[in-house]
């Protein structure tokens, strides 16, 4: 079996604590690695060593072009790679084939978009208001950011963390998920190779109540970078602010996902697929809740259940499987859990509506609920999995009211054909990303977030590099003679 080591300080380290997790694969529930059980003495060690590359080592002597040139090249490594990283995810993670190749196909464009902008980090000279001085700007990096992630696209999300912090001179500890530590560390080969300087890029595994807690505590972290449950992000936010340190979180949703009547139904169809029974649903961006126009809703329904009836569950290796397992034994067991609660608050279940018999292991078929109530705790929790609540309505303005009513604000899906509405009911909802006429498009241009409980704060896009950078005004005095020291200039 494969173990693996963490990567601090641009070394390969056994845990300090003795101890591994074992990581299994979904689909066949064997462990097929173990990766460190890092503790707070790793996580020590990781902090120590992204200081003093942050403070000392070439890093911060190094000109920002030198910088991009270096993610670039991670990214022709990971390019290079990309099977590979991909081949580990599914394994790991249990997601399909055709989506994590994809990802990783697509990963090496975040590290050259960013590195693309280390080099046009740009301060400005201030025309200033006051006489005898020249005042300016510097955007400076912040020190050592920590980026902990969860376990559902592991290298995707870390990612979107690290080339934005890097890009704009910080140095990075990555905490992914226990559940799917591997491909970090499969990353940390290619970070090695590519030549970044000890310290830069590390790696540290473990529990998040273990290292994750001892890094977000660490008063030389001077961000953290989270994605994962709305309760982890409420427990790090409350540790985060004992320093004051900034955080950002990407957090769940529970995306509403609305066809009106004048959509084209066999798009929307396919659209509310998308929206929930890809990635088993386990996204943060699922559109689990449909709302569907009611002089449209039985026979949207019909077209509905015919589609995904026809889903192909099976091996996520498998190019042809459509539907793969559920990450976790944990999860898996929410999933269930959420079907029960459905069934007994009276939803209608019209497909699936439990675990899959023919699949067997965390396998559970794709479910639709109908007659849902937004009230419902099916229509207001996140299951993260592929369970659908379908939620009639009546005209725009309802859709839009019942759309709002949640505490979640991550995405939010639109199908209609007039051009009018899709603009009207897009501004008017509350989420931080609309698709309209699609579904689960991002792009390292985009920026992405949550509103409400979805979030604080964006990835990606130009406005990403912020997040990692703090102002600096420089006031230079031109004046002949220093002025009256007792009042204020
Ligand atoms: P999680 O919150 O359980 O774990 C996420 C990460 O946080 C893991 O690495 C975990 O070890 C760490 N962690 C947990 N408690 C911690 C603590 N006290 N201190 C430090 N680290 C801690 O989430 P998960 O179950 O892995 O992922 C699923 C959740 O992630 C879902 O709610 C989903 O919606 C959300 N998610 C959001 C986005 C987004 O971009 N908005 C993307 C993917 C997933």
């Amino acid at each position: 079996m494969k173990r693996y080591q963490q990567y601090i300080d641009g070394q390969w380290c056994d845990p300090r604590g003795g101890e591994w997790i074992e990581t299994i694969n979904p689909y066949s529930g064997e462990v097929w690695a173990q990766v460190p059980r890092g503790n707070s003495d790793d996580g020590e060690a990781a902090v120590k060593a992204a200081r003093t590359a942050f403070r000392e080592g070439p890093w911060s002597t190094m000109h920002p072009r030198e910088r991009g040139e270096l993610l670039r090249k991670l990214g022709d490594l990971i390019a290079e790679n990309a099977e590979q990283l991909a081949a580990v995810e599914v394994r790991d993670n249990g997601k399909l084939m055709a989506e994590m190749l994809g990802q990783m196909n697509y990963l090496p464009q975040w590290y050259y978009y960013y590195g693309g902008l280390a080099d046009k980090i740009e301060g400005a000279v201030l025309p200033i208001d006051k006489p005898d001085v020249m005042t300016y700007t510097r955007n400076e990096p912040l020190g050592v950011v920590v980026g902990i992630t969860p376990w559902n696209s592991p290298l995707l999300l870390a990612t979107w963390k690290l080339a934005p912090a890097l890009a704009a001179g910080n140095t990075f500890i990555l905490k992914p998920s226990e559940f799917t530590s591997a491909s970090a560390l499969e990353l940390m080969k290619l970070v090695d190779q590519a030549g970044f300087p000890p310290g830069v890029i590390n790696t540290v595994t473990g529990y998040g109540h273990e290292v994750g807690a001892a890094l977000v505590e660490h008063r030389h972290v001077a961000k953290v970078a989270f994605t994962g449950g709305e309760s982890g992000g409420r427990v790090i936010y409350q540790a985060a602010a004992a320093n004051l340190k900034p955080v950002s979180l990407e957090l769940g949703g529970k995306s509403p996902n609305i066809v009106f009547a004048d959509a084209n139904l066999d798009d929307a169809v396919k659209g509310a697929v998308s929206g929930i029974f890809a990635a088993s649903g386990q996204t943060c961006l699922a559109g689990s809740r449909l709302l569907v126009e009611r002089s449209i809703h039985d026979e949207f329904l019909e077209k509905l259940v015919a589609f995904a009836s026809q889903a192909k569950l099976g091996d996520p290796a498998d190019a042809a499987t459509q539907v793969g397992p559920v990450t976790t034994p944990g999860q898996y067991q929410k999933v269930l859990d959420y079907i029960e609660i459905a069934k007994a608050e009276g939803a209608r279940c019209v497909l699936g509506g439990g675990a899959s018999a023919a699949m067997g292991g965390q396998f559970v078929e794709p479910t639709i609920f109908a007659d849902v109530n937004n009230q419902m705790r099916i229509a207001q929790e996140e299951v993260f999995g592929p369970v659908l609540s379908v939620i009639p309505f009546e005209g725009e303005e309802e859709a839009i009211e019942i759309a709002n009513d949640i505490l979640y604000g991550l995405a939010a899906g639109i199908w209609t054909q007039n051009i009018r509405r899709a603009i009207k009911v897009s501004n008017a909802l509350e989420a931080g990303t609309v698709w309209v006429n699609t579904y689960r498009a991002v792009s390292v241009m985009a920026p992405f977030g949550g509103y409400k409980l979805s979030g604080i704060g964006r990835e990606n896009g130009i406005e990403a590099i912020k997040a990692y950078l703090q102002t600096k005004t420089v006031w230079i005095s031109t004046a002949e003679e220093t002025p009256n020291p007792f009042v204020m200039r």
